[in-house]
C-alpha cells in the first residue's frame, strides 16, 4: 500500500467513525503507521472526523512533532506517539469522546458480559484515571501506553476512549464495540439494573469469535462493510 492509499484508508476510518456517531466538532483523531516505523500519518486539528481530506492529513514523528503536511496537529498527539513506541505491533491508534463509555467511565462498575461487543472487552477493559484532563505531555502519554497494556482499549474517565490495533479495521471496530458494549450496559442498568449475563467459559469464547484475534483479518472485513455503508449514505448503528 502506498502513501497515498494510506491516507485514504486514514480518511476512511475517520468517516465510519463519525458516521457512527462518534464524531465530536474538530475532536478525536486517528493515527496510522508508515513503513516507516517511527513515523506515522494522524489526522489534523481544526476539522471534524467527517470532513478531513486526505490532502490534510500531516505526517508525525514517534517525538509528536509534525514533519509534513500543511494543517495543525492535535495537542493529544502523545497518546498515538507513546502507544506506537510502547506496541511494536500495533498500526493505528484511535481517540474519541463517544458519550455512552463517557457516562459509563463515571459510575466507576465493571463491564458485564451482556452481549456479544461487551464479551469483545471482558477481561480486558482497563481504565486511565490518574488525571481526566487532555493528555498533551509525553509523561501523561506513557501513562495511558503503561495503562493501555496488551489490551485492545483503554477508557480515559470521564474524557473518552482509546483504541490500538494492528491494522485500521482493527482499531476502528473496537471502537465501534465498545461504545455500543457500553450503551448496552447502560441501558441495562437504566432498566433496573442486569440479572443475567454469560458465564466466564463463554464470554471468553465470545469474546474471540465477535472480536477477532489481532491480525486475523476479520475486524478488517466488518470495517470494510462500514465503509461501504457509509459512502452508501446509509445507517451505520
Ligand atoms: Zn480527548
Amino acid at each position: 500500500m502506498n502513501i497515498e492509499e494510506m491516507k485514504e484508508l486514514l480518511v476512511n476510518a475517520c468517516k465510519v467513525l463519525a458516521f457512527a456517531g462518534q464524531k465530536d466538532g474538530i475532536w478525536g483523531h486517528v493515527s496510522l503507521r508508515l513503513p516507516q516505523k517511527d513515523l506515522f500519518l494522524m489526522k489534523p486539528w481544526g476539522f471534524g472526523l467527517e470532513e478531513v481530506t486526505a490532502e490534510d492529513v500531516i505526517t508525525v514523528n514517534l517525538d509528536g512533532q509534525k514533519v509534513e503536511g500543511t494543517r495543525k496537529i492535535h495537542t493529544e498527539v502523545p497518546l498515538h506517539s507513546e502507544i506506537l513506541r510502547a506496541r511494536p505491533e500495533v498500526n493505528c491508534v484511535i481517540h474519541t469522546h463517544p458519550l455512552a463509555p463517557i457516562a459509563f467511565s463515571a459510575l466507576d462498575v465493571p463491564l458485564l458480559p451482556l452481549s456479544n461487543e461487551c464479551c469483545v472487552f471482558y477481561e480486558e477493559l482497563p481504565v486511565y484515571s490518574a488525571c481526566t484532563d487532555l493528555i498533551r505531555e509525553k509523561s501523561r502519554g506513557e501513562e495511558v501506553a503503561q495503562c493501555l497494556g496488551g489490551s485492545r482499549a483503554v477508557i480515559l474517565r470521564n474524557h473518552g476512549i482509546v483504541t490500538a490495533g494492528t491494522t485500521v479495521g482493527e482499531a476502528v471496530m473496537w471502537a465501534l464495540f465498545l461504545d455500543r458494549a457500553c450503551q448496552t450496559q447502560l441501558l441495562a442498568m437504566q432498566s433496573g439494573g442486569p440479572k443475567c449475563w454469560s458465564t466466564r467459559e463463554d464470554a471468553l469464547g465470545r469474546k474471540a469469535k465477535q472480536g477477532g484475534v489481532p491480525g486475523d483479518g476479520r475486524m478488517d472485513a466488518a470495517f470494510a462493510y462500514y465503509v461501504r455503508q457509509m459512502k452508501l449514505g446509509g445507517c451505520c448503528q
